[in-house]
């Protein structure tokens, strides 16, 4: 019998009830002979909460202080949870971040994990206790201080610690399912896909469908570490995320398409009037990455013959919004540009799928799609494997269904569940 790596998401420990409930879950896990190790988020909502008053204290909250603000959500459930598995007569100890071993860089609120050291969560299962750890944090190694994974960020600690301790299995447990071929809070005739790829997960997760946290799949790849993305209130059969050995791949028919995934957390940055120059782009680009702000899509439009000036437009996280603009504003007389625009109603809509490498056809029919649900397009940005609009914000619900029925991945009978969560 071997290790077994769980993560139960925020939604699956809402209130004391989901706590019990995930208890039991464990317990069960237990019995059967398993070695482990869970990793828990904050109950609920309660990471928002947490900033919404942080915000109320201060506009700009120290990146420091945030992270330890951030991180005593997931030290209430992780005890909690250790009180509840106890209650059930079974041995649990848990562990922040920090004492599991989990060591980061010092970027506060988005720290990458650099190494894994748990050694005290070795000591706990020889002992024959359940491991808990708290999920989203670590800490650098080189400032000591307590950061943060970013949102979403226990399942890249699950992972992680999978890989470390050479799990079986990394299992994430959540309010849905499995991974869908689209947001089921949207299309309720999404259907649940079985196994999929790393390779497209992590197109999917990059392109909004936050079921997992990107990072998580990097990590999994990486380590060839599968992770089983199931409900913690089913016993339905989820969706393993891993790549078929040559064998299972023959076998199986691989579809075209894997899902349609949105995005509704970025703004786009329109610079008006730059300058038709060699370089003006440079200056631009390199304003906004001294500034520490990833882009997505970036689109230059054509010179105007007359003017001889161009507008680049591009996207980001609208939490950066006022950075990106304070960087712009700083290089405007080196630029040269004539204005900024800025707007946060928009919605990233993505066709992900490994087929449409050797498929052709692909884009007529995502695009006519959206043409026929009256879908106004104003970027178009394409990897390998996925192709990316963005539209209004208000479009994005239609547009979403709209292609996933084009792509002829609705399902006919079961209705996608959702058992908990709000979405938030
Ligand atoms: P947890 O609290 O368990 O971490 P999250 O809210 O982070 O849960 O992720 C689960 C949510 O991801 C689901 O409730 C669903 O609304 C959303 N989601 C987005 N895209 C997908 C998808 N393709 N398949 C499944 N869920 C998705
Ligand atoms: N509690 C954190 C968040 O809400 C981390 C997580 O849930 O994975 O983002
Ligand atoms: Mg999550």
């Amino acid at each position: 019998m071997g290790l077994v790596v769980q993560k139960y998401g925020g939604s699956s420990v809402a209130d004391a009830e989901g706590v019990k409930r995930v208890a039991q879950r464990i317990v069960a896990t237990r019995k059967d002979g398993h070695d482990v190790v869970v990793v828990v988020s904050a109950m609920g909502d309660s990471t928002d909460e947490l900033i919404d008053l942080a915000q109320q204290v201060s506009p700009l909250p120290p990146g420091r202080e945030l992270d330890m603000l951030l991180t005593a959500g997931e030290r209430i459930s992780m005890a909690l949870l250790a009180m509840a598995i106890a209650n059930l007569g079974f041995e649990a100890r848990s562990f922040t971040g920090s004492q599991a071993g989990v060591i980061t860089d010092s970027v506060h609120g988005k720290a990458r994990i650099i190494d894994v050291t748990p050694g005290r969560i070795r000591t706990a299962l020889e002992a024959g206790a359940v491991a808990i750890v708290a999920g989203f944090q670590g800490v650098s190694q080189d400032t000591k201080d307590i950061t943060t994974l970013g949102r979403g960020g226990s399942d890249t600690t699950a992972v992680a610690l999978a890989a470390s301790l050479g799990a079986q299995v990394c299992e994430v447990y959540t309010d849905v399912d499995g991974v869908f071929t689209a947001d089921p809070r949207i299309v309720r005739s999404a259907r649940r896909i079985p196994q999929i790829s790393y390779e497209e997960m992590l197109e999917m997760a990059a392109s909004g469908a936050k079921v997992l946290h990107l990072r998580c799949v990097e990590y999994a790849r990486r380590y060839g570490m599968a992770i089983h993305v199931r409900s913690s209130f089913s016993t339905l059969p989820g969706t393993y995320v891993t790549d078929l050995d040559e064998e299972e791949a023959a076998d199986m028919e691989q579809p075209i398409i894997a899902g349609v995934a949105h995005d509704r957390s970025e703004a786009k940055i329109t610079v008006v009037g730059v300058p038709d120059k060699v370089g003006e782009a440079a200056t631009i680009f390199q304003a906004l990455a001294d500034a520490q702000i990833n882009l997505d899509m970036i689109v230059q439009n054509v010179s105007s013959a007359t003017t001889r000036r161009t507008d680049i437009s591009f996207t980001l996280p609208t939490e950066a919004g006022g950075r990106a603009l304070a960087a712009l504003d700083r290089v405007q007389a080196a630029v040269g540009y004539r204005s900024l625009q800025y707007d946060d109603q928009i919605g990233k809509v993505s066709l992900v799928g490994a087929g449409m490498r050797t498929h052709p056809g692909v884009s007529a029919r995502f695009f006519t799609a959206l043409a026929d649900a009256g879908v106004n397009v104003e970027l178009i940005s394409t990897s390998e494997i996925r192709i990316s609009v963005v539209v209004r914000g208000s479009d994005v619900d239609d547009a979403v269904a709209a292609v996933h029925s084009a792509f002829g991945l609705d399902s006919a009978d079961v209705e996608a569940v959702v058992y908990g969560g709000s979405g938030r």
